[in-house]
């Protein structure tokens, strides 16, 4: 039995680990559930889960946990920390969303977890520390992100050959095709809806901006130490090739499935081993054809503003992440277009250069830069713009 903990376990991955929990009973005990403002579900989970410990970075959903009295309940980031770090954990799923997940993550690191990294922002915003900690400490990060969990599977077992290149497939959103005057007037709604995935808010917009796949290069360049030229991106609307390698010889190796993030979450939970039955099996004679072609960086910057924030190095990538979370959650509010995202992160990013940085990127010159980011972002965004959590609401297929 292995002792997990998931943070961020309200959202789109927490609820799909809890859900391969429930379907492999006598595999997993839940140790502790951390959530933020989603407080009938926190209530809910920990009703049905019985962990020892649930924390809440929202002290009004910790007041309703303690009320209910089945967990010893912990609140803020402090509170998310102790979670991260429970001493009788043997995994701790990463899936809050955002920076925000850095705290915690790091401190799981720190107290030699093995992690199953779903919150790709953290390698983001300060991949160098965080690969630096889990060397030095010799653990594990297992990815969940379905296109690093195939790069990952791909590799396996095959150390000692030359890899040509990392290939992350992107399913081009629902904007896919259309040009850059088509995309000015987009609702939030019409950007929440995925073709081919369910997820939470902010991932939906940054799938729908092709920032999602940006951040996924500086992932992908931290978790298999491989250079912005040696990985590429093609897009591959259905969603079954989860992503491939190239091999020095031009073998390439990829990875298939349905598009179900179980696959991916199930596969870390039980690394390296495999569980029976988590996923609809691939009937590929029903999917027909698959296609590829390549990604429009006209149309969609952001992409691009990622290649260039990780070539930059330093605190770049840390700046766009931060300037893409304001972003994002102006959009969502409807103070900004769904163009502004891009000119909001460049603008950003163009001004971090004027203040001297990028500077090396130890942690706390991450925090500096992020924080820097996030008050300049902001201004660009509207001075009076009230930012909304993109926490509660679930984005349906
Ligand atoms: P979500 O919005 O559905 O859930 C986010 C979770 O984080 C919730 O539990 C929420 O309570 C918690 N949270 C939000 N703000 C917080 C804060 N300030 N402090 C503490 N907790 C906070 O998001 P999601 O779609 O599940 O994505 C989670 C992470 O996984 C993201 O980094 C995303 O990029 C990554 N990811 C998601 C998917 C997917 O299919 N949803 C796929 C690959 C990677
Ligand atoms: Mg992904």
């Amino acid at each position: 039995m292995k002792n997990i903990v998931i943070l961020g376990s309200t959202g789109s991955i927490g609820q799909s680990a809890l859900d391969v929990v429930s379907t492999h009973e006598g595999q997993f005990r839940v140790l502790a559930l951390t959530g933020h403002k989603n407080k009938e579900l926190m209530l809910e989970q920990v009703e049905r889960f019985r962990p020892k410990l649930a924390a809440s970075a929202d002290p009004a959903t910790a007041e309703a946990l303690r009320e209910q009295g089945i967990a010893h309940v912990v609140e803020g980031v402090d509170g998310l920390k102790e979670a991260a770090s429970m001493p009788d954990a043997d995994f701790v799923l990463s899936a809050i969303v955002g920076a925000a997940g850095l705290e915690p993550t790091f401190e799981a690191v720190r107290a030699g977890k093995t992690i199953g990294l779903a919150n790709k922002e953290t390698l983001v915003v300060a991949g160098d520390a965080v690969m630096e900690e889990a060397r030095s400490r010799g653990v594990g990060i297992l990815p969940v992100d379905s296109e690093h969990s195939a790069v990952f599977q791909c590799l396996e077992g095959r150390g000692g050959n030359v890899i040509k290149k990392i290939v992350l497939t992107a399913s081009g959103g629902p904007f896919r095709g259309r040009a850059v005057d088509e995309l000015e007037d987009i609702t939030p709604e019409q950007a929440l809806r995925h073709p081919s995935w369910s997820m939470g808010r902010k991932i939906s917009i940054d799938s729908a901006t092709l920032m999602n796949k940006g951040l996924e290069v500086i992932e992908a360049h931290h978790l298999f130490d491989v250079g912005p030229d040696r990985i590429g991106v093609v897009v591959h609307p259905q969603s079954i090739v989860h992503s491939m390698v190239e091999y020095s010889d031009g073998s390439v190796i990829a990875q298939m499935s349905v598009p179900d993030m179980r696959g991916a979450i199930a596969y870390a939970m039980s690394y390296p081993g495999r569980m029976e039955d988590v996923i609809e099996p691939l009937r590929l004679a029903s999917v027909g054809s698959l296609t590829f072609s390549e990604p429009d960086i006209n149309s969609f910057p952001c992409l691009g503003y990622a290649y260039d924030a990780l070539k930059r190095g330093g605190t770049m990538p840390a700046v766009l992440n931060s300037a893409n979370e304001v972003a994002v959650n102006a959009f969502l509010s409807g103070a900004i277009g769904f163009m502004d995202i891009p000119r909001i992160i460049k603008k950003t990013m163009d001004g971090h250069i004027e203040a001297g940085g990028p500077w090396e990127p130890t942690l706390d010159r991450v925090r500096e830069a992020h924080a820097w980011a996030d008050s300049s972002a902001r201004a660009f965004a509207a001075p009076e713009q009230k930012t909304q959590e993109p926490d509660q609401e679930r984005v349906k297929k």
